[in-house]
Formats: C-alpha cells, structure tokens, sequence
C-alpha cells in the first residue's frame, strides 16, 4: 500500500502546478443552513481565485434543500419524486450561490449535465468550451447532475464522480472533495478510525475494503467508495484530488498554502497528462466495438508508442463507423486500450491482416491515413 500518514512532500509538488481547480461540496455540508455556508463557501472560492486559479464548482445539495422546502424527512423512493425535489431545490441552491457572488461583486453560472452529456465527443467538447468561456469571463461555474432528466442509463450518480469528470475533462490539476470527515483514515478490523492518510500514491485492495467498510457508519456520511474512485478517475488522468474537512471552508486555502490536512491522492512518478482525445476515450467514450490485435501489434503500441496498422489486426467484433470509438483487444481478448477507429468494422474486416501499400486496391478507393487507430487517438491501459 502506497501510503504516507505525513506529508511526504508531495503537497508541494503537486500546489505549484495547479492553475486549474475543481472543489465539489457534499449535501451535508449545506443542508442546515444553505445561505450561510454557501456565503462562507463562495468567500473561500474568490480567495482562491484571487491567487490566479482558476476554479469551477461542483455541488450537490438540490435534493435535500428540495425536501427541506416542502418540510419532507425522508427521501421519497419513487425517481420521479426524487427528481421533482431537485428541480426545486436546485433553483434555491443557486439563488443562494447568486446571492453569495452578488454581494462581493462576482458572477456564477448554472451547468446541469449528465453522462450522457460527457460521453458524446461533440457534446463533451460544447461543454469544455463553455465552461472554458466562464473561466475566462471570470465567471463562477456552477454544476450539479441533471437530476430531473436523468434516467438510469445516462446517471452519473454521484457528484464526486462527477467533479472527477469535470476535472478531466478540463485538464484541472487538482480536485477538491469537500466533505463531512477531515481526510480518509486507516481502519482497524474493529472497525475503529485509525491515522489520518496524509497522501496515498496508488490505491489498491486493501484501501478499497476500508473504504467500503464505511458504509453505513455515521462518520463515513461522504460515501469514501465513490472518493476513492473519483480519485482513481482524477489520477488515471494524471492529475491530483483531495478528500477535505468542508465542515469549515476555511481548510481549502491552508491545503492550497501547503498545509498538512485532509489526504492528497497523486501519482508519485511524473505521468504524462492525456491530451483532449485521449482524456474523452479513457473516460467518457462507450466504445462501440472492438479490434483484436496479434502479439507483434500489441508489443508495438504497448511499447514502441506506434500506432496500430490493419496488418496487426486479427478482426473485429460488433458494428462501428469510421470515427467511433472501439476497445482493442490482445489476442486474449483482454482489452489493452481504446481508440478512434479510421476504417468502419465492414472495411477492417477486407483489410485485416494485410500490408498497407494493398488498402487501397482492396477497398477500391484511396485511402488518406492508412492506420486502423492512430497513436494521436488511442489511449492505452
Ligand atoms: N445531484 C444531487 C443533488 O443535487 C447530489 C448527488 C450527490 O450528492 O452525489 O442533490
């Protein structure tokens, strides 16, 4: 286990990077009074920004301000019900956010947006550039899950998954978790909280299963099974996330001076940051297909950064289109990576296994670019 229980150096490391950050806050730290605390919030946040970074958030809080408004207790079961309580609850929450922006003379702006929003390439890129476009009006970006159009299949979930979205997707150095526990903690097998992680370089089953033990228990209110994977979301992209007290907002600047708090999820070795093609594939795309590949092609793109040719490709499974997004699978079916296919399965399917130089003479028309992935649009395990 990849673990520290101090600081190993790695805040530093990590702080001078970041010019770009995604802070997520917990219902429960807005649920007894939202007005105040969004206030609190949004001071914290301008703080930051004033110091050159910039910052979106990601809050939740829709349901629950739903339910406090019509005097519910309990969290109907019926979706649809569910899903009424966000409509009405979201307008309140950023009533609260505007007001917090409007008396210290900044703006915020509403993103409601859901999976299914971040796995279509074209409207992935809508969304980066807009939120791209706020950022540099110095607009506030505010975004929760489209709650009320969300139907199970296009359901993020969680908004810590989310925000791990959103920081990858806009390429934010760090992601802030804040919530209702000060940082994730060992667990002994009794289920007692033990040392605080300060920074955890590589997740593995055993923290997995502390996480998971949480459940249910009044101190793990944050659900750390969604943090841990919206860390292993943020560090896969070779970028950092943070689990923080949000019980004062207060610890958001300290963890930005440096501050020993909270854990710090990174990768220790410098990793090389996906670009936006290959940030869309390893996270949003649904790969419609797949190619297989032999030894030498799978050696070639594991190792030798190259890009993959019909010669190296043994078939094909399901149905793409030029453009689309497979999964490429060894020889052992196990999938090695993802690309953007450039011939559709029809065409692969004539062409596998054969030279370069005879692609055109066996499609019968020029062919521009004779990869069957590009290494610009494949993205490796
Ligand atoms: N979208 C939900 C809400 O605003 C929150 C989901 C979550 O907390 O993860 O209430």
């Amino acid at each position: 286990m990849a673990v520290f229980t101090s600081d190993n150096g790695a805040r530093a490391q990590v702080l001078k990077g970041v010019r770009r950050l995604v802070v997520k806050v917990g219902s429960n730290l807005l649920r007894e009074a939202p007005g105040e605390r969004t206030e609190q919030l949004v001071a914290q946040l301008l703080e930051v920004r004033a110091r050159g970074v910039e910052v979106i958030l990601v809050t939740s809080g829709a349901i629950p301000l739903g339910m406090t408004i019509l005097g519910k207790r309990r969290r109907p079961r019926e979706l649809a019900r569910i899903q009424g309580l966000s409509a009405l609850g979201q307008g309140y929450l950023m009533r609260f956010y505007e007001n917090a922006c409007d008396s210290r003379g900044a703006h915020c702006a509403q993103l409601l947006l859901t999976a299914a929003d971040l796995r279509d390439r074209e409207r992935n890129v809508r969304v980066a550039d807009c939120l791209r476009a706020l950022l540099e009006e110095g607009i506030l970006p505010i975004v929760n899950e489209n709650d009320s159009v969300c139907v199970e299949e296009i359901k993020i979930g969680d908004n810590d998954t989310l925000a791990a979205m959103v920081a990858t997707m806009m390429g934010a150095q760090l992601t802030v978790l804040m919530t209702t526990v000060d940082a994730f903690h060992a667990m002994g097998k009794d289920g007692s909280f033990g040392e605080r992680f300060s920074v955890v370089t590589s997740l593995d089953k055993g923290l997995l299963a502390m996480a998971g033990a949480t459940d249910g228990n009044p101190y793990s209110t944050g659900g750390m099974m969604t943090k841990l994977h919206a860390a292993s979301i943020c560090t896969a992209g070779g970028y950092a996330m943070a689990i923080l007290d949000g019980r004062d907002f207060g610890t958001l600047p300290r963890f930005l001076d440096g501050e020993d708090i909270g854990t710090l999820f990174c990768q220790t070795e410098a990793r090389k940051t996906m670009g936006s093609w290959q940030r869309f594939l390893a996270f949003f795309s649904e790969p419609v297909g797949a190619m297989v590949v032999d030894d030498g092609a799978r050696d070639a793109l594991l190792h030798e950064n190259r890009s993959l040719l019909p010669g190296g490709v043994l078939g094909v499974s399901g149905v793409f289109r030029k453009g689309e997004p497979v999964r490429i699978l060894d020889a052992r079916r196990q999938e090695i990576g993802r690309g953007i296919a450039n011939f559709s399965s029809e065409e692969l399917l004539r062409i596998c296994g054969e030279r370069s130089t005879r692609l055109a003479a066996l499609l019968g028309h020029p062919v521009e670019s004779p990869e069957a992935v590009h290494k610009d649009y494949l993205v490796l395990r």
